[in-house]
């Protein structure tokens, strides 16, 4: 007959189920405590050990201090609502991600096109580059793409007509003593006709912007009347500044935070239409 060896103590059990019971115990019982359970550093076993005068069989008996055993069982509810909790956000995220992709299929048809959005998006103009001289590659993306995103939806007031889809999921953990916030990017692709949730945006976007102020910048040089050395020195460290990759997931973190906070819609303002 196999016999079972707690791999804590090294106890020995022919029975399978009493092993395992005796094993979870084990384990608790060999953790160092936390500063908040106890005012020593000494693990449990010692604690237990210590007022049964080094009884070895302490644990394999169940003759364990009150104390120590309301200790056992906070360690297991701790233990096990963290497990729910991962559990049931796993569960609601996986819900989520389909219904929302399911709504959007069986409710918004947009009908302005990705790429006259992504280029209003990004467009800028000879006069900016003026302001690109003076402040970082991030103060730029803010000021620009939020003034274009700003005019693209005063021309376009309707949101459903957008071929890109943000929502922003709030949900509120345990006792709400935290807040937890998950933004996802949705476009419209016209060919297959359909919702797509890779985030592409960002990059794409990134890489729109970025061609615009080469473009831009060397028709500012043109356009300068004067061709002194400044000129060129201005123009040297701001093209720099413009394709310094090593700052690249910034910028297009950057622009995403933007499309975010400008075009989100919050999840509760059309949850009614979801089946969770
Ligand atoms: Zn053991």
């Amino acid at each position: 007959m196999t016999t079972h060896i707690c791999s804590y103590c090294g106890n020995e059990y022919k029975n399978k189920k009493r092993w395992y019971e005796h094993e979870i115990i084990c384990e608790i019982m060999h953790k160092k405590p936390t500063a908040s359970t106890y005012t020593n550093s000494h693990s449990l076993i010692e604690h237990n050990n210590n007022n049964n005068n080094n009884n070895n069989d302490t644990i394999a008996n169940p003759n364990i201090t009150l104390e120590t055993l309301y200790n056992v069982i906070k360690e297991v509810v701790k233990k096990q609502y963290s497990l729910e909790k991962e559990v049931a956000l796993l569960k609601k995220h996986t819900i989520m991600k389909t219904s929302v992709l399911e709504w959007l299929g069986q409710n918004i048809k947009p009908i302005l096109p990705l790429k006259s959005l992504l280029n209003a998006f990004t467009k800028i103009e000879i006069t900016d580059i003026e302001y690109l001289l003076r402040c970082s590659v991030i103060e730029y993306l803010n000021y620009v793409i939020e003034r274009n995103i700003d005019t693209y939806m005063t021309k376009h007031t309707n949101k459903y007509e957008y071929p890109i889809f943000i929502y922003e999921n709030i949900s509120h953990t345990y006792r709400n003593s935290s807040v937890m916030a998950f933004i996802k990017i949705y476009y419209y692709n016209f060919d297959v006709q359909q919702w797509i949730d890779d985030d592409i945006i960002g990059k794409t976007l990134w890489n729109n912007i970025q061609n615009n102020m080469i473009i831009k910048l060397n028709e500012w040089k043109k356009n300068c009347s004067d061709k002194t050395d400044n000129i060129e020195i201005e123009f040297q460290t701001t093209l720099l500044k413009i394709i310094e990759s090593k700052k690249e997931d910034t910028h297009i973190k950057t622009i995403k935070n933007i499309v975010y906070n400008k075009l989100k819609t919050n999840i509760n303002s059309v949850s009614y239409q979801f089946t969770v």
